[in-house]
């Protein structure tokens, strides 16, 4: 039988036909690049997707964080609260800074940051002397966290709201699109996410037209109104015209494989309901569906059951950020992160791509039932 691709590239690249090699052959031609019209092109669409006014795309994911924090001047004696359970960029732009990493908690069915434990982390840091400055929601696996309780929350503490939608460009809260829900909102075009191009990219977006020039700035290390007369500390983080290419090809075909992922989804959902704890879509809430995650307590035996049967899984992710070697020591919400330490055990990610046809779905969901 043929191999079962956990992300399959290839079958949109088909779908595109020879577009996306014409549209890297234009920018060959034209030779800009660095910041050439692709990427002015596909920062205009991305922010008018978003909702907002203002895109500046970046280097990659991890970037976009990280230029985040250096427009707010976070640093010594800030306080920043991020998810435990998400992947290691997330947190791992704030120790350098100098700030104060807090973990925090995660609920059991959305498998986002917990407000509870949010305001608990809070309290905790206040008490310690820090200034609460900024709280980094995942959208885990496609799904939003919920902004409208982390923003009160956050305005409540006078802090800023940083939406971390690596996994989740495209997605919807309450009929808001994802870029529009908080003060920042960084998204990720590594190749295996919703929206990804062939290589590093990534993205920041803002309504704050003010921060929006001071970002493009940092990205092109600082540089004033001359670029050899650089008036702040920045970074080299652009987005080559080459990837800005490659991903106006496949933004026209972006709402169609939401569409299908959708339909994937729910096909996964009817079949496997009874089988296994499948994911929980918050009402109000459009996913992305970057990953298909359900919970079982034997999940190291199933997975292995799958490989046997020819059926890719991975686990996102095996150990939350507070019990990783390279993450100890750093402040954890009152409590600790039960949910998240649970979740580590029990999650698996099916395959999930707008591309995954039924027959093959189906040899995904045989081969759970017999390993059950
Ligand atoms: C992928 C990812 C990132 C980082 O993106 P890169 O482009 O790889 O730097 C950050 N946060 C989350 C939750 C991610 O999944």
């Amino acid at each position: 039988m043929t191999p079962i691709p956990f992300v399959d590239l290839t079958a949109q690249r088909l779908r595109l036909g020879d577009g996306i090699e014409r549209a890297i052959a234009r920018v060959l031609a034209h030779g800009a690049f660095i910041l050439g019209p692709e990427v002015a092109e596909l920062e205009a669409k991305l922010a008018a997707m978003a909702q907002v006014s203002h895109c500046i795309t970046c280097g990659n994911g991890t970037d976009a964080l990280q230029l985040v924090l250096m427009a707010e001047g976070i640093g010594p004696g800030d306080a920043i609260f991020v998810p435990s359970f998400t992947f290691v960029a997330t947190g791992e732009i704030v120790p350098p800074t100098g700030a104060t990493l807090v973990f925090v908690d995660v609920q059991e069915d959305s498998f986002n940051i917990a407000p509870d434990s949010l305001e608990a982390a809070i309290k905790a840091a206040q008490a310690k002397g820090l200034r609460p400055r900024a709280v980094i929601p995942v959208d885990l696996f496609g799904q939003p966290a919920d902004y409208d309780r982390i923003g009160a929350i956050a305005a409540a503490h006078g802090m800023i709201v940083i939406g971390d939608a690596a996994q989740s460009f495209g997605a919807h809260y309450k009929g808001r699109a994802v870029g529009s829900l908080a003060t920042y909102t960084t998204v990720s075009f590594f190749p295996s996410k919703p929206l990804g191009c062939y290589g590093d990219g990534g993205a920041v977006f803002t309504d704050d037209a003010e921060k929006a020039a001071l970002l493009k700035s940092l990205r092109f290390h600082g540089k004033g109104t001359d670029k050899y007369d650089n008036v702040r500390l920045g970074l080299n983080s652009r987005l080559d015209t080459i990837q800005a290419a490659v991903l106006l090809q496949k933004l026209t075909i972006f709402e169609e494989e939401i569409e299908a992922r959708q339909r994937i989804a729910a096909r996964y959902h009817s079949t496997l309901t009874n089988l296994v704890e499948t994911p929980a879509v918050t009402s109000d809430c459009r996913s992305v569906w970057a990953q298909y995650t359900i919970q079982l307590d034997a999940r190291d035996q199933l997975a292995e059951a799958c490989k046997q049967a020819g059926v890719p899984t991975a686990v996102y992710y095996p150990l939350p950020m507070h019990k990783q070697r390279g993450y100890q020591g750093h402040m954890l919400a009152p409590g600790g992160a039960p949910v998240a330490e649970k979740l580590a055990g029990r999650v698996l990610s099916l395959p999930m791509h707008p591309y995954l046809d039924e027959q093959t779905q189906d040899r995904v969901v045989e081969a759970i039932r017999n390993a059950l």
